[in-house]
C-alpha cells in the first residue's frame, strides 16, 4: 500500500496541467494515466488516441495563457501558439455579423491556437522534472473504495495490481469518466448527433491572426489561425454526413470547405488529415463528494462551438490547486470539507453558464426555423453595434468573466 495526498486519475491535458500546478507544494502526488506516449492508441491500440496525442487544435483564451504563465509553461508552448487577434462571426447566406477584435480589448491577443499535441509536450516536459509527482502509467483504475477518512484505490500499474491510499482523489479521466460513473455521480448527458470534423488548410493568402466561426444551416464552421500561416478547419456536419465528408477526395474536399467558407477566405490549399468526433454534452450534477473532486472533461464535456471545453477546465485546474496549496501551508486535509466546498462554489457557477452558453448556441444555430434565424441574425447585428455587449462577450472569450482564480488573474499560486 502506498500512501499519498492526492491521486489523480488521467493525466491528460487537465490531470496533466493540474499536477505541473501541484509539483513542488509538499504534497504527495500521483497520477494514474492508461497511455504511454509511446503507445497512445491505449493498451488497447482499437482506442483513440487521447486529446494530448491527437490531432485536434485547441484555442486558449488569454486567461488560460495567463496559468501557463504561472505554471511556467508557456515558454515551452509559445512557438507552437498562434495569437488570435480578430474573430468574425457570420451567418452563410444571411446577414448576421459581428467581430471582436483585441484592439478594442486593450490586449495584444483575445486567445491563441495551440495544437493540443504541443500542449501535451509542453506538460510532458514538466512533469519529467516535477518534484512530488509520481507519474504512475500505463495504469488503470480497477477498484476504489472511498471511506471517511481516505480513499483507496487498486491501479494495474503495466500489468501489475497496487494499492494505494489517498486522502483526495481527482476525477481527470474525461466524459467517460470510470470514477464519476462508479461513484454513481450522476450526469446530464445529450448527444447532439453531430460529428466535429477536423482538419488544416492552407490558404494562398493568409490572413495572420484571423479567426472566423460561420454558422450554416447544417453546423457551425470554425477557421482557427495556426503557425505557419495555416488555419485549422473545424467543422460542424451532422452524424449522417460524417461519413461522406471524410470520404472526399482533398480536392472534393477543399471545394466543399469553400463553398461552405464563401470569398472572404480565399483559396484553400493542402488539406490535411480529416477527423471526426462526436459531440455531446455532459454535465455531472455533483462535481464533489467527499475524498472526490472532478475537473475537466470528468465534470462538463461541452460541444466545441465555443471553444472552451479545456479552457473551463485549465480554470478548474487553477482553482483546485490554489486551494490544495493553500491547505498545504495551513495543515488543513486535502481532501476536506474546507477544499471540496470551496471548489464547488467557486467553480460551479462558470462551469454552470459556459455549459449553458455553448450549449445554446449548439443548438440555435443548427435551428433553420425562419424566426429564430431571423432573431440569431438581429442579435448579431446588435452585439455587433454595441461595444458594451461586444465588450463583454470578448471577456468571456478570453476566460475573464466571472470569479476567476488567482493563476487566471496573472497572480502566483497561493504556495509560491
Ligand atoms: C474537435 C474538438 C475541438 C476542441 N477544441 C477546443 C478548443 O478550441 N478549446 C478548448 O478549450 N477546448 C476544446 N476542445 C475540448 C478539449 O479537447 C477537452 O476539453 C480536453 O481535451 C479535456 O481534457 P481532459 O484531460 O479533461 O480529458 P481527456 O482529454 O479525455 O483526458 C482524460 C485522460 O484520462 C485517461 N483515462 C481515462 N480513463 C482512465 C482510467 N480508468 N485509468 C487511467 N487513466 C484514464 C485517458 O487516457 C486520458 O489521458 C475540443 C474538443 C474537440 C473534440
Amino acid at each position: 500500500m502506498q500512501d499519498y495526498d492526492l491521486v489523480i486519475v488521467g493525466g491528460g491535458l487537465v490531470g496533466g496541467s493540474l499536477a505541473c500546478a501541484l509539483a513542488g507544494s509538499g504534497l504527495r502526488v500521483a497520477v494514474v494515466e492508461a497511455v504511454t506516449p509511446q503507445a497512445p492508441g491505449g493498451a488497447a491500440a482499437a482506442t483513440p488516441p487521447p486529446a494530448q496525442y491527437d490531432e485536434r487544435v485547441i484555442a486558449l483564451s488569454l486567461a488560460s495563457r495567463r496559468i501557463f504563465e504561472g505554471l511556467g509553461i508557456w515558454p515551452d508552448l509559445a512557438d507552437a501558439a498562434e495569437p488570435i487577434r480578430r474573430v468574425h462571426v457570420s451567418d452563410r447566406g444571411h446577414w448576421g455579423f459581428a467581430h471582436l477584435d483585441a484592439d478594442d480589448e486593450g490586449v495584444a491577443a483575445l486567445g491563441y491556437v495551440a495544437p493540443a499535441r504541443a500542449i501535451g509536450a509542453a506538460l510532458e516536459g514538466r512533469l519529467a522534472q516535477a518534484d512530488g509527482v509520481e507519474l504512475l502509467r500505463p495504469a488503470r483504475l480497477g477498484g476504489l473504495r472511498v471511506m471517511q477518512h481516505h480513499a483507496d484505490l487498486e491501479v494495474a500499474v503495466d500489468g501489475v495490481s497496487r494499492l494505494l491510499r489517498t486522502r483526495l482523489v481527482v476525477a481527470a479521466d474525461g466524459g467517460d469518466s470510470g470514477v464519476r460513473r462508479r461513484l454513481k455521480l450522476g450526469a446530464r448527458e445529450h448527444a447532439y448527433g453531430y460529428d466535429a470534423v477536423i482538419s488544416t488548410v492552407t490558404p494562398l493568402d493568409p490572413q495572420p491572426g484571423v479567426a472566423f466561426e460561420r454558422f450554416t444551416d447544417s453546423g457551425p464552421l470554425a477557421m482557427l489561425p495556426m503557425t505557419g500561416g495555416r488555419w485549422s478547419v473545424v467543422w460542424t456536419a451532422h452524424e449522417r454526413d460524417t461519413p461522406a465528408i471524410l470520404a472526399l477526395d482533398d480536392d472534393a474536399f477543399l471545394a466543399a470547405l469553400q463553398q461552405r467558407c464563401g470569398r472572404r477566405l480565399g483559396t484553400l490549399t493542402r488539406p490535411g488529415r480529416r477527423i471526426a468526433y462526436p459531440l455531446r454534452l455532459v454535465l455531472a450534477k455533483q462535481i464533489t463528494r467527499p475524498r472526490v473532486a472532478l475537473v475537466g472533461n470528468a465534470a462538463h464535456t461541452l460541444h466545441p462551438v465555443a471553444g472552451q471545453g479545456f479552457n473551463l477546465g485549465l480554470r478548474d485546474v487553477a482553482e483546485l490547486a490554489d486551494l490544495l496549496a493553500e491547505a498545504q501551508v495551513t495543515g488543513r486535509d486535502p481532501g476536506g470539507p474546507a477544499v471540496l466546498n470551496a471548489y464547488r462554489q467557486r467553480r460551479g457557477p462558470d462551469q454552470r453558464s459556459v455549459a449553458l452558453v455553448t450549449d445554446t448556441l449548439a443548438r440555435l444555430f443548427v435551428n433553420p426555423f425562419p424566426p429564430v434565424r431571423a432573431a440569431r441574425d438581429a442579435g448579431m447585428l446588435a452585439l455587433d453595434l454595441c461595444p458594451t455587449a461586444r465588450h463583454a462577450l470578448a471577456r468571456r472569450f478570453m476566460g475573464l468573466g466571472g470569479r476567476l482564480p488567482r493563476l487566471a488573474r496573472g497572480l502566483p499560486a497561493a504556495s509560491r
